[in-house]
């Protein structure tokens, strides 16, 4: 990413003549490495090589290779030196969220993670991560930085389409599920960006402060992370925001005290680039590696080591931290096989590419069944997003360059062949000959697309108002025109009342158009459901105040997504968990099991396929608290995806622990289970809800320990004065690349290229 900026870097360079990188000890003879290949406890390993590290081998494995000119890392986004003397392997950070990304080619373009949350399946994110992590692999990098957990708290903002949505719970079962499988395959994930990352605005900057309250930050903003740890994730990032005035890379409360302690995580935190604040007081907060660069872990860190400021004790947990993941995933054990310039893409993965494609496009709009269409002999193609203009990866560090895209217009057209359809189309520039055009075609489908990418929030959720007016006068030559989103999150729909169908189709990935031509004909039975809410319009959405968005008050608190819907009784445009099938289905049957000894409570359902296609639905669980917890009307606790036959009927099962019943209790610092009766609707959406059961619980129980205090020395801010002093003239080009990195969300990234060979209108 940031290819622009580096221009920026060569000045950069000149003017500090700083190179930060700490050169690994100068002894060439290896010794016998009997950790390598050892049966030994990992621990134990770790240990070996430890005490054998000089501070230079410590202070080298703590930071990024990358020099002023390399905005990201060598090769890699980021790059940690092999020490060949103790037989330590070099590590290498891979982005990203939806395939290898930093401009690597021959990979799989997947689609958008927001798409993948529209899936709602497990099983389906497990399949995802493993092509993440082969292609990952393949290209010889060994860490990979994803998934992002942050929560999608508001539709402008511009990373969305890189999280699994507005819901913690959904985001942190999905994660969950990708993490182990990334870590199947021997590569370490990374979980980013700690903590309430929600916006691009001022983003590095003191004026992009989250200003969230503890409650609200447990429950709605760090709940994924602890579904990442108990996942058993090898690495967190921290983010480029402050959170309550203290930057997320130096902050004690996030990693020592809640990652490290509360949650137990026993991997290394590693900033995001250039997000360092602070030498000391990072080190010291509970940050293990520096990315890219290696100015504020390298000689500030020694530094600090050398005048005690850093006791050695926790360089030396750094390094374990560090080192215990490369243990654990078998870095030290096996030959290296990728290479950088590898092709790692193929049939396979396209496969499940394609099915996330499928099975994340939600139906949001099908009025008298103009989809499927079955039967249809002629479709009017509209819209550069179906050629040229196609979106499938959004932009920054989880951009994902295809070998090519299958463009919407390709896909209807090879489908359509087979059924005997015309397919004629329109790049929609000018709107009375699309409109001619519909008005000719028995249905219309209008392609539209919105670019969403890092660095950059959007100032609204409209389409543009060529694509809105488009979009009305096809409608208005033709009722049967059905509008398919290319977006990487909400638009608002003024024309919503006069077209027949709509489907959000994300950022789809490189194999869009035979999955959105398989959904159109009715090949593949649409079985998206929202992972975010559709607003009305931006007046509606929670932090719609700009002293919220992009002001940084999380002031909504845990009314976040549905839940500030719920509260506020208003109706959206369409209801998270939303989503239309080409079937029907129903819900009977609701059975409560009684708590077991700890608190947990099993719930089972009926579904039914009353229609007459095989299809699948997503149930959903909905909890509601006894009033006095405070919390929102409901809150996602289960979902369970059912594939059912015509006439089938399937169970639907949710296991609900004692922890989903808590709430965080402020004023102990922990999670506690109410005394009082709990209320589980069950249903296709937050909003159709036909079953519910109550369980009551007779005593207030504490379901964690509470979060330990900060260790004996954390800071509970940056560096003093002195030492950000010494910081700024040892390391000037690490400041300035901080800087730009603030700076940069005023301009936003240029848009890189989607696929090695671009995507074409037909008739060009
Ligand atoms: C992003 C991270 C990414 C890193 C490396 C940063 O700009 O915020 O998510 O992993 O770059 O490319």
């Amino acid at each position: 990413m940031r290819r622009g900026l580096v221009l920026l870097s060569c000045v950069v360079l000149a003017l500090s003549g700083v190179v930060g990188v700490t050169p690994v000890s100068a002894r060439t003879q290896p010794e016998p490495c009997p950790w390598v290949g050892s049966d030994a406890p990992v621990e134990e390993r770790v240990g070996q090589v430890l005490t054998r590290m000089t501070l230079d081998e410590k202070l080298a494995m703590v930071h990024g290779s990358a020099g002023p000119f390399d905005y990201v890392g060598p090769v890699y986004a980021g790059l940690v030196p092999a020490i060949p003397r103790l037989c330590v392997p070099r590590l290498g950070l891979s982005d990203g969220p939806a395939g290898v990304g930093n401009g690597k080619t021959g990979v799989t373009q997947l689609p958008a993670p927001l798409a993948l949350a529209a899936g709602w399946s497990r099983d389906l994110a497990a399949e995802y991560g493993d092509v993440l992590a082969a292609e990952v692999r393949g290209k010889g990098a060994d860490v990979a930085l994803t998934p992002s957990v942050d929560v999608f708290r508001d539709p402008r903002a511009g990373r969305g389409f890189e999280t699994f949505g507005e819901d913690p719970y959904l985001i942190g079962e999905l994660a969950a599920a990708e993490i182990e499988a990334v870590q199947n395959r021997g590569v370490l994930a990374q979980a980013k960006h700690l903590a309430a990352y929600t916006q691009e605005t001022f983003r590095n900057t003191a004026l992009g402060n989250a200003v969230v309250d503890e409650r609200t930050l447990q429950e709605i903003y760090l709940a994924p992370f602890d579904a990442a740890v108990a996942a058993g994730v090898a690495s967190v990032m921290c983010g480029y925001n402050y959170l309550n005035g203290v930057h997320a890379c130096n902050n004690t409360y996030l990693l020592s005290q809640v990652l490290k302690g509360q949650f137990g995580f026993s991997g290394f935190t590693t900033s995001d680039w250039f997000a360092m604040h602070a030498s000391h007081a990072a080190a010291n907060a509970g940050l293990d590696m520096q990315m890219p660069g290696g100015c504020l872990f390298g000689p500030r860190l020694r530094a600090g080591v050398e005048s005690g400021a850093v006791p050695a004790t926790r360089l030396d947990d750094m390094v374990a931290r560090i080192l215990r993941q490369m243990f654990r995933h078998g870095l030290f054990d096996r030959p290296r096989t990728g290479s950088p310039d590898a092709v790692v893409t193929g049939p396979e993965h396209a496969s499940v590419a394609r099915r996330v494609a499928e099975r994340g496009t939600v139906l949001l709009k099908n009025d008298d069944a103009v989809l499927p269409l079955t039967g249809t002999d002629s479709v009017a193609v509209i819209g550069q997003a179906a050629g040229a203009g196609v979106i499938g990866s959004g932009g920054g560090s989880a951009h994902v360059i295809a070998p090519s895209i299958v463009t919407p217009y390709d896909g209807i057209a090879r489908r359509a062949a087979e059924s005997g359809a015309t397919v004629r189309f329109d790049d929609g520039r000018d709107r009375g000959r699309a409109a001619r055009l519909a008005a000719d075609s028995a249905t219309a489908v209008v392609f539209v697309g919105k670019w969403s990418s890092e660095s950059k929030d959007h100032g609204d959720i409209a389409l543009s108002d060529a694509d809105n007016k488009l979009i009305a006068e096809v409608a208005e030559a033709n009722p049967r025109t059905v509008v398919v989103l290319n977006t990487g999150g909400p638009v608002t729909m003024p024309w919503v009342a006069d077209v027949a169908g709509v489907l959000a189709a994300w950022y789809p990935g490189q194999e869009y158009g035979d999955a959105i031509a398989a959904l159109l004909f009715g090949d593949v039975n649409p079985s998206g459901k929202l992972p975010v809410t559709f607003p009305a319009d931006l007046g509606q959405v929670p932090a719609s105040g700009a002293d919220r968005f992009p002001g940084g008050r999380h002031s909504e608190g845990l009314a976040v997504g549905y839940r500030w819907y719920d509260q506020q009784g208003s109706d959206p445009l369409f209801p998270f968990g939303f989503g239309l099938s080409y079937s029907a289905f129903a819900y009977d049957g609701l059975r409560v099991s009684p708590p077991t000894a700890d608190g947990a409570v099993t719930v089972t359902a009926d579904v039914t396929n009353t229609g007459e296609r095989a299809g699948a639905e997503v149930a959903q669980l909905y909890l509601s608290h006894p009033e006095p917890d405070g919390e929102p009307p409901r809150v996602l606790r289960g979902f369970d995806r059912l594939e059912l036959a015509p006439g089938e009927t399937g169970q639907a099962r949710f296991v609900l622990d004692a922890r989903a019943f808590s709430h965080w209790d402020t004023g102990s610092h922990r999670w506690v289970r109410s005394a009082g009766e709990y209320t589980l609707s069950v249903g296709g959406s937050s909003r159709d809800l036909p079953l519910t059961g109550t369980v009551s619980f007779a005593d207030t129980v504490a379901t964690s320990e509470p979060t330990p205090p900060p260790p004996p020395g954390a800071p509970s801010g940056g560096d003093d004065a002195l030492t950000t002093l010494a910081n700024l003239v040892t390391c000037p080009n690490e400041a300035l690349f901080t800087g730009a990195v603030g700076a940069a969300s005023v301009f936003g990234l240029s848009r890189p290229e989607q696929a090695e060979t671009p995507p074409r209108d037909p008739d060009s």
